[in-house]
C-alpha cells in the first residue's frame, strides 16, 4: 500500500537536496541545453525545473512515475560504465508520494503543443492533458514532504541552511556543465531573485566568473595534472584491466595570490564530471595549500577522470558517495603533483 511506498520513498527524496539533484540529472539525462530551477520560498512551496531536453515521449507517460521504472537501462551492461545519471526510476515515482506533484513535456515534434501529466500517490497516471509548451520538459513539485507532517516540520525548520545546501550542489553543476546552461531563481515576499545564471557553450572557467563572479577568475590557477597510480600488489591483482592514468582537471586558488585574494573557498569535487563530495580529496588540496602558510582554505574545483573500474559510485542510494578503490594512492600521487603544480607557478 501506500505506506510501504512512502517509507520506502525515503531513500532516493531524502531532503531539498536530493529532490534537486534528481531532477537536475534527470535534466541533464535528457540533453537538455538549457536548464532553469525556480524555488519559491526557497523551495518550501515549490521546486520548478525545466529543461529542453528531448522530452517524454507519449509511450512512457502511463509508466514514468511507477516505482522502479526507466528508460535508461538496456542492459546490466550499462551499470558499470554509467552513461546516465539516473538509472533506478525512483525519483518520479517518490515524487508523487511526497508532494504535489506534475510534470510538463513536449517532443520536439510536438511543440508547441504539450502534455501537462498528473498521477496518484500511487505513481499512477490520472490525467492527462494538452497545454502549451516548448520542447522539453517541467517538473513541478509542490510541498514537498506535506503527507509526512515530522519532516515537513524539519524542512521548515531548517529551510535556511537546506536551501544553502542546495545552493551549493546547484553551484557545482552549473560550473561543470559544459553543454548546458544552469539558471536558479527564488522567488520570496512576491520578488523574483535570480540567484546565477551560466551561458550556453561556456568553459568551466566561464561558469565559474558567472556563478561567483569575474573578480574569483584572477586568483585562480588552471589545474591539469596527469599522473599515473603506482600501483600496490593488491590493486595490481586486482585490477589487471584498469587503466591507472588519472587526469586532475580544474581551477584552484593560486598560493602566491595571498590572503587577500578574492575567489571564495568553495570546494567542489566531481569524480569523471559527476559531482560528489570527496573529503580526503579535499583534505589533500587543503594540506597542500596550508603548507604555503595561509590560513584560509582554497577554492577548488576538481574533476578527477579515472577508469571506471577504479570507483563505485552507487554505494549510498542517493549516489552522492564514491568509493575509490586506491584511495591512498590516488592520494599519494595528488599530494605530489599539486605540489609541483605550484612551485612551478609560483616561483
Ligand atoms: P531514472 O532517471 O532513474 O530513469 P526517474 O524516476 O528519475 O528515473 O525518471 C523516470 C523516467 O522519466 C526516466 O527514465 C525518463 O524516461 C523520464 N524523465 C524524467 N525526467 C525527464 C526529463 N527531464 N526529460 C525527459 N524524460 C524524463
Ligand atoms: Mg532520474
Amino acid at each position: 500500500g501506500r505506506t510501504v511506498h512512502q517509507i520506502q520513498s525515503g531513500q532516493v527524496i531524502v531532503d531539498l537536496c536530493s529532490v534537486v539533484k534528481e531532477l537536475v540529472e534527470n535534466s541533464l539525462d535528457a540533453q537538455a541545453t538549457s536548464i532553469e530551477v525556480r524555488f519559491k520560498n526557497n523551495g518550501l512551496d515549490t521546486i520548478e525545473v525545466q529543461d529542453n531536453g528531448v522530452g517524454i515521449s507519449s509511450e512512457n507517460y502511463e509508466t514514468i512515475a511507477l516505482k522502479h521504472y526507466t528508460s535508461k537501462l538496456s542492459n546490466y551492461d550499462d551499470l558499470s560504465s554509467l552513461q546516465t545519471f539516473g538509472f533506478r526510476g525512483e525519483a518520479l515515482s517518490s515524487l508523487c508520494a511526497l508532494s504535489k506533484f506534475h510534470v510538463i513535456t513536449a517532443r520536439a515534434d510536438e511543440a508547441p503543443k504539450g502534455t501537462r501529466l498528473d498521477f496518484e500517490a500511487s505513481g499512477k497516471l490520472k490525467g492527462i492533458q494538452v497545454i502549451a509548451s516548448q520542447r522539453g520538459t517541467t517538473v513541478d513539485v509542490e510541498d514537498l514532504f506535506m503527507n509526512l507532517p515530522v519532516r515537513r516540520r524539519e524542512l521548515e525548520k531548517n529551510i535556511k541552511r537546506e536551501y544553502g545546501k542546495v545552493l551549493g550542489m546547484l553551484q557545482a553543476y552549473a560550473c561543470i556543465s559544459t553543454q548546458a546552461r544552469i539558471s536558479v531563481s527564488n522567488m520570496a515576499k512576491g520578488k523574483k531573485t535570480t540567484v546565477f545564471a551560466t551561458k550556453s557553450s561556456q568553459s568551466t572557467r566561464e561558469n565559474i566568473a558567472n556563478v561567483f563572479g569575474a573578480k574569483a577568475l584572477p586568483g585562480l590557477v588552471t589545474m591539469d595534472l596527469n599522473f599515473e597510480m603506482q600501483p600496490t600488489k593488491t590493486y595490481s591483482q586486482l585490477s589487471e584491466r584498469e587503466n591507472k592514468q588519472v587526469r586532475v582537471l580544474g581551477h584552484v586558488s593560486r598560493p602566491m595570490f595571498g590572503e587577500g585574494r578574492h575567489a571564495p573557498d568553495r570546494q567542489m569535487f566531481f569524480v569523471n564530471t559527476r559531482p560528489c563530495g570527496l573529503p580526503q580529496v579535499a583534505k589533500v588540496f587543503n594540506e597542500v595549500y596550508k603548507s604555503y602558510n595561509i590560513s584560509q582554505s582554497p577554492f577548488v574545483f576538481a574533476n578527477i577522470l579515472l577508469d571506471t573500474n577504479a570507483y563505485d559510485v552507487n554505494v549510498s542510494p542517493d549516489k552522492r558517495t564514491i568509493l575509490l578503490h586506491e584511495q591512498n594512492t590516488l592520494l599519494d600521487a595528488l599530494r605530489g603533483s599539486l605540489t609541483d603544480l605550484f612551485e612551478n607557478q609560483d616561483q
